[in-house]
């Protein structure tokens, strides 16, 4: 295991100074395109929005991505997810905080006042032992010195897996899964951006991000790993 980050966690080839966990070839290999900056889907250049988010916007109004959900990012989630490598969070979360960084350029991406991850139900969050997604974003909350807050969501609902589902069901699979608490009202946070893992088709993250709404929050990005 490398904990210290000495070899590539993706190919194991012994790493230069100064990388953080992927090596540059691997890096590389990453599927990144240029964005539509508020649904992500490819675009020929970076945009702040596409045809479809002009005629139908979501309930959120920026997205960061790293890439597409292909190897060798696919295969880090995967582990990172599913087979208790919690250890990858720094690598994983410093290609999050790069994209960060790149949208700010490409995107004009204004910084949010706070980070929240989006929550586990605590049942799953109890056999897995940690939630992948706060891990993720306590690193950003680092890097980019902004608040970090997992007390202001909560998972009401135990929502089984959302692929392969139609939008219908999928809609009413995650009706009042999540619940924003009065708190964040006090607290006046008017812009945050919401972290996950995979962003697969948005409708988990606007479920969020209406409730965020009913709070007072008015500007709400959506920040993820990689997009299906
Ligand atoms: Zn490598
Ligand atoms: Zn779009």
């Amino acid at each position: 295991m490398n904990w210290l980050g000495f070899c590539c966690v993706y190919c194991q080839q012994k790493l230069a100074v100064g990388q953080h966990g992927l090596c540059s070839r691997c890096s590389r290999q990453i599927y990144r395109f240029p964005y539509c900056g508020c649904c992500a889907a490819e675009l020929a250049t970076d945009e702040l929005h596409c045809g479809q988010c002009v005629r139908e916007p979501p309930y959120w109004q920026r997205i960061v991505i790293v890439g597409r959900y292909a190897e060798p990012l696919s295969t880090l989630i995967q582990r990172f997810k599913f087979e208790g490598q919690f250890w990858l969070d720094r690598s994983l979360a410093r290609l999050l905080y790069l994209a960060v960084r790149e949208a700010r350029r490409t995107h004009q991406l204004p910084l949010p006042d706070a980070i929240l991850p989006v929550p586990l139900h605590h049942f799953r969050q109890w056999r897995r032992s940690y939630n992948q997604a706060a891990l993720i974003a306590k690193w950003l909350a680092r890097w980019l010195n902004i608040p970090m807050r997992e007390d202001l969501l909560i998972r009401l609902k135990r929502t089984p897996t959302q692929r392969g589902l139609s939008a219908k069901s999928r809609r009413q699979n995650l009706k009042n899964a999540f619940q924003a608490q009065e708190k964040l009202k006090k607290c006046g946070y008017k812009s945050v951006a919401l972290v996950d893992d995979v962003i697969t088709t948005g409708s988990t993250m606007n479920e969020i991000a209406k409730q965020l709404r009913k709070m007072g929050v008015e500007h709400i990005q959506v920040w993820g790993l990689a997009r299906t």
